[in-house]
């Protein structure tokens, strides 16, 4: 498969947040959201086998815990990285799929805990989560929406209410877009959506989401790579 990046950091925005973490990130995608922070990812990286993939884990954590497949799309090599989860597990792994939702994942493991990125309106790319994926969802699940303003809080807002997401996943997260070219200051004013904004707004409608913020950008440059 096709290899950007591995890498052992804090895990930075799910419930998952702050924990060590091993990061399987694939080459490749076929979105362009207008905050994306991974655009080194679309192209490049190296041709790696599922041996070298698992031996690379192995390295950085020996002893199990935590390992995200990200990307990019990761679902764009289905064929490569639905045989890794599936070996990352029979490792004892406990792993994390971070995608769009825009491919399919009914053929994801069980075991994997989905974290799903839904684009809002001012992404760049609305409307490009498959709605029959909602089937595919588990108690254990995570959807995410990153917000820009006022119109995507609201389109998330409503998602929420109207495919009864609290019913269905374990949490619903509500994340401010960050500057895409922000560097230095690691503090919220990159923030795209003020979070002091957005809470209230959560306060306000009664959402049952949880605001999240992107840790690993409050802890290192938020222009730092392997981070
Ligand atoms: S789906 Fe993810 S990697 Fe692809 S453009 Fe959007 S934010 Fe970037």
């Amino acid at each position: 498969m096709q290899i950007t990046e591995i890498y052992k950091s804090l895990q930075g925005e799910s419930t998952y947040a702050g924990l060590p973490c091993v990061f399987v990130r694939l080459t490749g995608c076929n979105l362009r959201c207008s905050w994306c922070d991974s655009e080194f990812s679309f192209h490049g990286g190296k041709k790696m086998t599922l041996q070298e993939v698992l031996t690379e884990v192995a390295r950085l954590s020996p002893s199990g815990g935590l390992v995200e497949i990200t990307g990019g799309e990761p679902m764009l090599q289905e064929r490569d990285v639905i045989p890794l989860m599936e070996q990352l597990l029979d490792a004892d792994y406990q792993v994390l799929l971070e995608t769009s939702g825009e491919r399919p994942l009914a053929r994801v493991p069980k075991q994997v805990i989905k974290i799903v990125d839904v684009k809002c309106p001012h992404s760049g790319e609305p409307d490009t989560f498959a709605l029959e994926n909602l089937e595919t969802l588990r108690p254990h699940d995570e959807l995410k929406f990153v917000l820009t303003d006022r119109t995507d809080y609201e389109f998330a807002r409503d998602f929420v209410v109207r495919h009864r997401l609290a019913e269905r996943v374990h949490a619903i997260l509500f994340s401010p877009a960050f500057e895409k070219a922000a560097s230095g200051a690691r503090d919220t004013s990159h923030c795209l959506l003020d979070p002091q904004e957005l809470a209230q707004w959560i306060l306000e409608d009664n959402v049952p989401a949880r605001l999240s913020l992107q840790i690993h950008k409050l802890i290192w440059d938020p222009a730092a790579k392997g981070v």
